[in-house]
C-alpha cells in the first residue's frame, strides 16, 4: 500500500529490462542452432567463428538452446515455469558431467556429447573442441540462477546471475585485450550467447535487490547506471594501458596505474556521497515542511489540534515533573455565524485570520496559540499564575475588541469573545483540563459572551 502511494515514477526501464528476455533467448536459440547446424552440415565457421580459434562445442550449443527455451519466468505460467526449471535442471545435469571429468579425469560428457566424430576430427587437427570449464561453470550458473528464481528466490538468483554474467565479459575483456589466457576456450559465440543468456537471467529479476536499484528511475538509479559504466569502463581501459605498459617493460606504470584505480574509487566514493548528501538534504527540507504541514492550521498559521495536543501534553509532564502550574484557555469568536450569514464565508476567514494574529501578539512566545477548531481557539501560558493568566484573558478580550476588519467592524462594531480558563498543576488529566475550560466556555457564553470565566469560579468577569 505504501509502497504503491509514493511510487509516483513509473520504473519504465525496469520494464524494458523485461522485455529484453525474450529477444535475447531467441537470438540465443538461433545462436545454438547455428553452431548445431555448423556441426550438421560440416560448415566450420558456424561453429568457430574466428578461423583457428576457440569452437562453440556441441554440448555448448545445447546448453544454449535449453537454456534459451528455459528463459521465460513467467509466474501466471505454470507450466512454462515447470518447463523452465526442467530446461535448467538437464543444463546442470550436462554441465556437472563436465566439473566430474575434470575433477576425475573421467570423460562421461564426452559420451553424451552429439556429432563426436566431427569433434574427434577438429581435436585430431589439433584444434580446440571442448566445453571449457569456464563455459561450463557460466552454463551453470545461468541454470541455477533460473531455478532459484522457480523457487521464487529472487535475490539469490540474480546474484547467481551476476557471477554468470563476469565470465564471458572476462574472456570479452580476453579478447579486447589480446590475452587468451583471458577466454581460454571460451569461443565468441559462445562467450556472446552466454552474456546475452546471462543478461537475460538477471533481468527477470528486475523488479528485485541491485538491478532494481540500477534501473530505478529517480536520481539514486542514475548515479547507480553512470557508477556501473564508470566502474566498468574506467579499469578496463586502465588495464589496457597497464598491459600495453608491460609490454614495453616500463614497470614504473604499475604504480600509476594502482594510484588511478585507488583515486578513482575514492572519486566514485565520493560522488555517492555528495549526491547521498544532496538526496538526504532534500528529504530533511521535505520533512521539515511536511511536519509544518501536520502541526499548523492553514488558514491562520497557528499550531494545529494535533500541535496543542502534542504541546499540552508535554508541558503536563513539566508541571508534573517541576512543580508549579499551566493555564489552558479556551476561547470561541461570538456569534460568528453572523459574520458569515451576513458577509460571506471569506469574511468570516479574513476575521479569523486577524483574530489569530491578534491572539500571538497578546501572549509571550513561550506560549501556545492554537486554532483547535473552527472559530475556536487554544492557548496554552506556562508557568503563570493565577493573575498573570486573569492578565492576559482581559488583555486579549480587548485587543479583539480593537480589532478592525474594513466592511465588518466599521459597520457592525466590534467582535467580541468568550473565554473560559482552567488551570492544571498536574493533577489532572490533558482532557480533565479541555472539559474544564470548555465549561467555563459554555457558562461565558450562558452568562451573556463577552467575558472570561474560570473553571473554579461560579463568577464571570
Ligand atoms: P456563539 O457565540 O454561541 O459561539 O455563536 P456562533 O455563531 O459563533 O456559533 P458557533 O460557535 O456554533 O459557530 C461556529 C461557526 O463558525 C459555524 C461555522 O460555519 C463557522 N466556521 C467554522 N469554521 C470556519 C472557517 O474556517 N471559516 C469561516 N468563515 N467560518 C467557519
Ligand atoms: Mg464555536
Ligand atoms: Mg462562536
Amino acid at each position: 500500500m505504501l509502497q504503491t502511494a509514493i511510487e509516483e515514477k513509473t520504473w519504465i526501464l525496469v520494464k524494458y529490462a523485461h522485455a529484453l528476455v525474450r529477444p535475447l533467448s531467441i537470438v540465443c536459440i538461433l545462436f545454438g542452432f547455428t553452431a548445431i547446424a555448423g556441426y550438421f552440415g560440416s560448415v566450420e565457421a558456424f561453429y568457430r567463428p574466428i578461423t583457428n580459434g576457440p569452437a562453440t562445442n556441441p554440448l555448448t550449443a545445447i546448453c544454449m538452446i535449453f537454456i534459451g527455451f528455459g528463459l521465460r519466468g513467467d509466474y501466471n505460467k505454470p507450466r512454462v515455469l515447470l518447463l523452465q526449471r526442467a530446461l535448467a535442471l538437464m543444463v546442470i545435469i550436462i554441465t556437472s558431467t563436465r566439473f566430474f571429468d575434470v575433477l576425475f579425469n573421467a570423460d562421461v560428457s564426452e559420451s553424451i556429447t552429439p556429432f563426436q566424430r566431427q569433434v574427434a576430427l577438429d581435436l585430431q587437427m589439433g584444434k580446440s573442441n571442448n566445453m571449457g570449464i569456464n563455459s561450463a561453470i557460466m552454463f551453470f550458473c545461468i541454470a541455477l540462477s533460473l531455478q532459484l528464481y522457480g523457487f521464487k528466490r529472487f535475490i539469490a538468483s540474480q546474484f547467481v546471475a551476476f557471477i554468470a554474467l563476469a565470465i564471458p565479459t572476462i574472456s570479452f575483456t580476453g579478447y579486447a585485450y589480446g590475452i587468451d589466457q583471458f577466454y581460454g576456450q571460451m569461443s565468441m559465440l559462445t562467450a556472446s550467447t552466454g552474456f546475452a543468456l546471462a543478461v537475460a537471467a538477471l533481468v527477470m529479476t528486475a523488479n528485485f535487490g541491485a538491478v532494481k536499484a540500477i534501473l530505478s528511475p529517480y536520481v539514486g538509479g542514475k548515479i547507480a547506471r553512470l557508477q556501473t559504466i564508470a566502474g566498468y569502463a574506467i579499469p578496463t581501459l586502465l588495464g589496457y594501458l597497464l598491459i600495453k605498459s608491460l609490454n614495453s617493460n616500463d614497470g614504473n606504470l604499475f604504480g600509476v596505474f594502482v594510484v588511478t584505480i585507488c583515486w578513482f574509487i575514492i572519486l566514485m566514493v565520493s560522488m555517492s556521497a555528495i549526491f547521498q548528501e544532496k538526496i538526504d538534504h532534500e528529504r530533511r527540507i521535505g520533512e521539515f515542511l511536511l511536519t509544518q504541514a501536520a502541526m499548523n492550521d492553514q488558514l491562520t498559521g497557528l499550531a494545529n489540534r494535533r500541535k496543542f495536543l502534542e504541546f499540552g501534553q508535554e508541558e503536563l509532564c513539566r508541571v508534573q515533573r517541576n512543580g508549579g502550574l499551566f493555564w489552558l484557555l479556551i476561547l470561541d469568536v461570538d456569534y460568528f455565524k453572523k459574520i458569515n450569514d451576513t458577509a460571506g464565508h471569506d469574511m468570516g476567514d479574513r476575521i479569523l485570520v486577524k483574530f489569530g494574529e491578534t491572539l500571538r501578539n497578546s501572549v509571550r512566545t513561550v506560549d501556545l496559540v492554537s486554532r483547535i477548531g473552527g472559530e475556536e481557539f487554544a492557548i496554552v501560558l506556562v508557568d503563570t499564575s493565577r493573575r498573570g493568566a486573569e492578565r492576559v484573558a482581559d488583555n486579549i478580550r480587548s485587543n479583539i475588541a480593537n480589532i478592525y476588519v474594513e466592511g465588518w467592524t466599521d459597520i457592525h462594531g466590534p467582535i467580541t469573545v468568550s473565554i473560559g480558563c482552567t488551570a492544571n498543576d498536574g493533577s489532572q488529566t490533558l482532557e480533565e483540563s479541555l472539559k474544564a475550560a470548555d465549561q467555563a466556555l459554555y457558562q461565558a457564553k450562558q452568562s451573556g459572551r463577552d467575558r472570561v470565566c474560570f473553571a473554579d469560579d461560579s463568577e464571570c468577569q
